[in-house]
């Protein structure tokens, strides 16, 4: 699609009278479809996936026609009650322990922000302390931007944000948190958040979080997990390392939107201090009051949000269709995925792999100094892979992304589509071999 293309084949004005729906849905076919981007082709290796599933898609269905909104427990008590149960299967599937309580929120900027926000309540009133000038913040610059922009959105000052220094592989140096926060300590400042990545965008690194945990334990600062994408792995018991050290977190969020086979958007937020929560974000109004409130949930009072959607409906309906075993095996095969392309890379003379393809995101370049093969200067192969990137998403066949990692230009190759199989990852990988030679 053209910029602009979409829009100018439609009506400026609306209509004044109602169409008949044989119109307008033959419109969506001949101008909406062809400008999609079609998230759920299996050669859709760009961003993380939004993934879905058929439960997901029919459990949707049924929350539109249903037509719920669920701010309170009274506003319909089996949104409320399912998501109490769907939150706890998952913390028991990602072995989080007891001391977690569950809620859904729509993404996981979303829940970064309430996670630095309630961080922020929780550091002020602990020092009886009202101003936010004086905090702190600390992730890297691996982390998702929307967590510097969660902090920024929570009150932290864009210069109290800190990006602590990262290893060569690509996760925080613990050593350099604590010399940090000290450093920053002793200037008269207040340390609020620290935000650990288990999974980054760029190549799924993931920041070492026992480490990281026992200095936000001694220093006395929340710490977040941001595990978007990653944290679903967990399910699978090999897998369960990676959450290592997050049950000393005081947050945690995973999107089952990404590869838990739930449609967007819907984000899995963990508390360890629900009080710490309801402070900063539960509300009351004469409206809202109802008899019953000592003994329910309200989720109104867990999240930004007052109308709510009814998530939890998606949520049971895949974890009940494909059960804990079947979901374990569909990450199984898309880390499998992973690792057969990352073999491939590793074999072709001119190709290099610039991480770890542990987790489902292959990450690589071609022409990378190791291979001796075709040596270019380096900002001169920056720009080959980014014509490549170019070549292949022009053919239209694939889709892929590039980003910079340790300040090189890099490819990304994302897998978890539940329709992407070995043969489609190895086309596309002719497509990108073949996009190579071509220039
Ligand atoms: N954190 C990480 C590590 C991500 O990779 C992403 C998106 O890819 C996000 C956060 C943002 O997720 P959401 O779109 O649910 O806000």
């Amino acid at each position: 699609a053209e910029p602009g293309a979409v829009r100018a084949a439609l009506p400026a004005a609306p209509p004044l009278s109602g169409e008949p729906f044989e119109r307008i849905m033959a419109d969506f076919e001949r101008i909406i479809v062809p400008g999609l981007t079609h998230w759920g082709h299996p050669g859709f290796l760009a961003y993380f996936p939004a993934n879905t599933s058929p439960p997901s898609i029919l459990a949707e269905m049924l929350t539109a026609t249903i037509g719920a909104q669920c701010m309170s427990w009274n506003t319909s008590p089996a949104a409320t009650e399912l998501e109490q149960v769907t939150m706890e299967w998952l913390r028991q599937m990602v072995g989080l322990p007891e001391v977690f309580t569950g809620v859904i929120q729509d993404t996981a900027s979303t829940a970064t922000l309430v996670a630095m926000i309630t961080a922020r309540d929780a550091t002020t009133q602990r020092r009886n302390d009202a101003t936010v000038d004086r905090l702190t913040g600390y992730t890297t610059l691996e982390a998702n931007h929307s967590v510097p922009k969660g902090m920024r959105l929570a009150g932290i000052r864009p210069g109290h944000i800190r990006m602590v220094e990262t290893g060569p592989e690509n996760a925080m140096l613990p050593e350099a948190l604590r010399i940090q926060l000290r450093a920053d300590r002793a200037a008269g400042l207040v340390p609020a958040a620290v935000v650990a990545t288990v999974g980054t965008t760029g190549s799924t690194a993931i920041d070492p979080v026992p480490a990281i945990a026992a200095i936000c334990r001694e220093e006395a600062v929340w710490l977040h997990v941001d595990a978007a994408w990653a944290g679903s792995a967990a399910i699978v018991p090999e897998l369960r390392w990676i959450f290592d050290g997050v049950d000393a977190a005081d947050s945690v969020v995973f999107n089952p939107h990404k590869w838990l086979l739930v449609n967007f958007d819907c984000s899995a937020y963990f508390v360890k201090d629900r009080a710490a929560l309801l402070g900063s974000f539960g509300a009351s109004a004469e409206i809202l009051r109802t008899a019953h409130d000592d003994r329910v949930v309200n989720y109104r009072d867990w999240g930004i949000q007052l109308g709510r959607r009814f998530r939890a409906l998606k949520l049971w309906f895949v974890i009940r269709s494909y059960g804990v075993e079947g979901l374990r095996a569909m990450i199984r095969e898309h880390v499998r995925l992973g690792k057969v392309l990352a073999d491939w890379i590793e074999r072709e003379p001119g190709f290099e792999l610039v991480a770890p393809a542990d987790l489902g995101l292959v990450v690589f370049r071609y022409g990378g100094e190791r291979t001796g093969n075709r040596q270019r200067a380096a900002g001169e192969l920056d720009g080959f892979n980014q014509r490549l990137q170019e070549r292949v998403n022009a053919t239209g066949k694939i889709f892929i992304t590039g980003t910079r990692l340790g300040g090189r230009y890099v490819l990304r190759v994302a897998l978890g589509h539940l329709t992407t199989t070995e043969d489609d990852v190895r086309s596309a990988w002719n497509m990108i071999k073949e996009a190579a030679t071509s220039e």
